[in-house]
C-alpha cells in the first residue's frame, strides 16, 4: 500500500514537472488556453497590410500578445526581405500571415509572368524565412476581378471595414472609424506601417475586448463563421 502511494506521488510530481517545462518553453507565446474562442460570442479579424515595419509592427505585436489576441498580417516581399526576424516573431506568436505580393502593384494589369513573379517571390521568401506557407492573399488596393481570381492559387481576402488609416494618419479618426462601425464578423483593414495606426491599436484592442469581441485570425474567423 505504502509503495503504491509513493509511486502515485512520484507520478504526480513527474506530471507537474512536465507541465511546468511545457509552460516554460511556450511562455514567450500566447497562452492559447487564455483565448479559447467562443463561437457564440462576437469576433472580428484585425488585418494589417504593407509591413512588416521595423518600427511599428513590434508595438502592434506587443498589444496583441498582452491582450491574448491574434491578428493577420498581409506582408510585402520587399519588407519581409528587411525584417525576417520580425516575420518569425509574428508567426511564433500565433498570428496569421498572408501574401500581399512583392512590390504592391495593381495585379489586374500585369502579364501572367509578372503576376507569378509578384506572388511566388513573396511566397518563397515567407517559406524560406519563416518556414510558413501562406494560404491567403490580399491583392494590393483590393483590385481584383474574375480573370485574376482564376489565376491565383490562394484564397483572396478583402475587408468589410476600412479604418482608412492610410489616408487620415490620425489616431483619433482611426479609432472612431473602427469603434463606431464595428460589428460581429468584420474583417478590419489597417496598415502596420504608420505611427498613428500603432497608437490606435493600443486603444482599439482593449476597447473591443471590453465590448466582448474576440480578436481572431482569418482562419479562425472562417472556421467558425462557416459552420
Ligand atoms: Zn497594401
Amino acid at each position: 500500500m505504502k509503495k503504491k502511494i509513493i509511486v502515485y506521488s512520484m507520478m504526480i510530481i513527474l506530471l507537474f514537472t512536465m507541465q511546468f517545462q511545457v509552460y516554460g518553453e511556450t511562455n514567450s507565446q500566447i497562452d492559447l488556453e487564455e483565448r479559447k474562442i467562443d463561437p457564440n460570442k462576437p469576433m472580428v479579424a484585425l488585418t494589417f497590410d504593407d509591413g512588416p515595419s521595423e518600427k511599428y509592427t513590434p508595438e502592434i505585436l506587443d498589444v496583441l500578445k498582452d491582450n491574448y489576441s491574434l491578428g493577420t498580417f498581409f506582408v510585402l516581399g520587399t519588407e519581409v526581405e528587411k525584417n525576417k526576424e520580425l516575420l518569425n516573431r509574428m508567426i511564433k506568436e500565433g498570428n496569421q500571415i498572408g501574401n500581399h505580393t512583392y512590390n504592391h502593384k495593381n495585379l489586374t494589369i500585369l502579364s501572367d509572368e509578372e503576376l507569378s513573379n509578384e506572388l511566388d517571390s513573396t511566397q518563397n521568401i515567407i517559406i524560406e524565412s519563416g518556414d510558413y506557407t501562406p494560404t491567403i492573399m490580399r491583392p494590393p488596393y483590393g483590385y481584383v476581378n474574375d480573370g485574376l481570381r482564376k489565376k491565383l492559387y490562394m484564397s483572396v481576402v478583402l475587408w468589410t471595414l476600412d479604418a482608412r488609416d492610410w489616408e487620415n494618419r490620425n489616431t483619433e479618426i482611426i479609432c472612431n472609424n473602427i469603434l463606431e462601425n464595428v460589428k460581429d464578423g468584420d474583417i478590419i483593414l489597417m496598415h502596420d506601417i504608420y505611427e498613428s495606426t500603432a497608437e490606435a491599436v493600443k486603444i482599439i484592442v482593449p476597447e473591443l475586448k471590453s465590448r466582448g469581441y474576440q480578436l481572431v485570425t482569418i482562419d479562425e474567423l472562417n472556421s467558425i463563421k462557416k459552420k
